[in-house]
């Protein structure tokens, strides 16, 4: 498909105002409370087309989900010839080779230590549900440790074990028992002259003595870590830090579990983010998002031996692991293999580095600049000294590059973070146009920041 300049999809389609307008009309703000207000209608690679015939470049890609880009020819192909075949079961009712054999691939590829089996799911919340599941009948213990600024899903548990207040568990509680939130090391906001070395065993020393603490780790079923925190706003540990807690729940028996739902299929530079750590080989990966392209689907790739704790019957769901989803997927996995996407995140990335880089060189309001493979993002700031969230700047920025046709969002904690997650199909040319696009929207808003008094938070 290519996608053309032209107005309206037909002339019975409604434009954007008035989807807008229905949409506050009939869908609950909790759901309306939108990145942007872009109606989409069709999308191709790393482009997107709206109601009114506007094009954008989408670098925030269904939230990472769209590491393939949008209609990818090889997924639309694999998706078309399954819903010819065969649309659902209910696995566990009548199983089907699509489902079977991406078990079989991800088991195949996810670095985990010994044999491996898969089980899927829908949602990236419902993997994490599964896996304190998995943990608890595997060990025979109850508490589960996650980190402070994870996020790991909506669903009770996965809400629970995420480590932001505002807005994800806010006035919901009470939550589940038996979650403790270990500290998640930030570079940035620990200030203090560490070198790398001396930073990587303060977060180490402060992740065990969380443990005498908080509690015992002869208690805990399972260490639920992201390798990048993605929602946290792409906080990047040390080098060695993943590992170190790795060793960790070795020694106690605890299984290790790498939440991968954000940082899998090559949005790092690597297929899976841990394997940025030499031989790091975790009990459990959770997998969702890039995996079906945008279908919904997820996964609990794990040691056979943990996989096989849960009696039959325990964990499922009716539509878990649908035969279109997993038939996209499968096109998913030969998409990566054909061309090379893991080793272009890296190129993206390493270009958005730069381009960040030279632009936090010209606004001081660019505290921050950090990312692995083609998971970037820039924080901004009130000033580089207090380094206090200015999540004000971040919106106006966004705001201003949603009206010059790229689509970006921010992550964080305190909302002042701004995140690419481009397709790793985008090509140097979309690349670049996105950048300036972003420059253009940085220097417009610093320079407006610098005639107009501040506005409060
Ligand atoms: N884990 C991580 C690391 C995520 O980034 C997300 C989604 N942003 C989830 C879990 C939850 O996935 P879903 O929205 O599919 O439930």
């Amino acid at each position: 498909m290519t996608m053309t300049q032209h107005g309206p999809i037909s002339a019975a389609t409604p434009n954007t105002d008035q989807l807008l307008e229905m949409r506050d009309r009939y869908v609950p703000r909790v759901a309306t409370a939108s990145y942007t207000s872009i109606v989409a209608a069709r999308g191709q690679g790393a482009e997107v087309e709206d109601v009114d015939g506007r094009h954008f470049l989408d670098f925030a890609g269904g939230i990472g989900t769209l590491n393939v880009g949008y209609s990818h020819p090889l997924v639309l192909q694999a998706v078309h010839a399954q819903v010819d075949r065969l649309l659902h079961t209910c696995f566990p009712v009548m199983p089907y080779e699509s489902y079977i054999r991406l078990a079989a691939r991800l088991a195949e590829i996810a670095p985990i230590a010994g044999p491996a089996k898969t089980m899927l799911f829908n949602s990236g919340a419902e993997a994490v549900e599964n896996a304190v599941k998995i943990a608890r009948l595997a060990t025979g213990r109850q508490a589960v440790v996650s980190f402070a600024n994870a996020f790991h899903g909506r669903t009770w548990m996965a809400m629970t074990m995420t480590g932001k207040v505002n807005p994800y568990k806010l006035g919901l509680g009470p939550f589940a028992p038996e979650v403790y939130h270990a500290p998640f090391p930030n570079r940035y906001h620990e200030q203090g002259d560490l070198s790398e070395a001396e930073f990587l065993a303060t977060s180490l020393r402060r992740f065990h003595e969380f443990f005498t603490y908080h509690v015992s780790p002869a208690a805990v079923a399972a260490v639920i870590v992201e390798p990048v925190q993605g929602e946290g706003g792409f906080v990047v540990p040390p080098p060695g830090f993943l590992r170190g807690v790795a060793e960790f729940c070795k020694e106690h028996g605890i299984v290790f579990v790498a939440d991968e739902v954000q940082t899998g299929f090559g949005r790092t530079g690597r297929m899976f983010a841990v394997q940025h750590e030499e031989g790091l080989r975790p009990d459990l990966i959770l997998v969702a998002k890039s995996l079906a392209a945008g279908l919904p689907l997820s996964g609990v790739v794990g040691r056979a031996d943990l996989m096989d704790a849960p009696p039959p019957g325990t964990m499922g769901g009716t539509y878990a692991g649908n035969p279109v989803a997993c038939a996209a997927a499968l096109a998913v996995l030969d998409v990566f293999e054909r061309e090379g996407l893991v080793e272009r995140a890296q190129v993206l990335g390493e270009r958005t580095l730069e381009r960040f880089r030279l632009l936090q060189r010209k606004v001081p309001a660019i505290g921050d600049v950090r990312g692995l493979g083609a998971m970037v993002a820039m924080e901004f700031v009130r000033d580089g000294v207090s380094r206090e969230p200015d999540p004000h700047t971040t919106s106006e920025v966004l705001h201003r590059c949603h009206d010059n046709g790229l689509v970006v969002i921010k992550a964080g904690t305190h909302d002042n973070v701004l995140r690419f997650l481009m397709p790793l199909v985008t090509t140097d040319a979309q690349l670049e146009r996105g950048l300036d696009i972003l420059e253009d929207a940085v220097i417009t808003v610093r320079d407006q920041a610098a005639v107009e008094p501040a506005v409060a938070p």
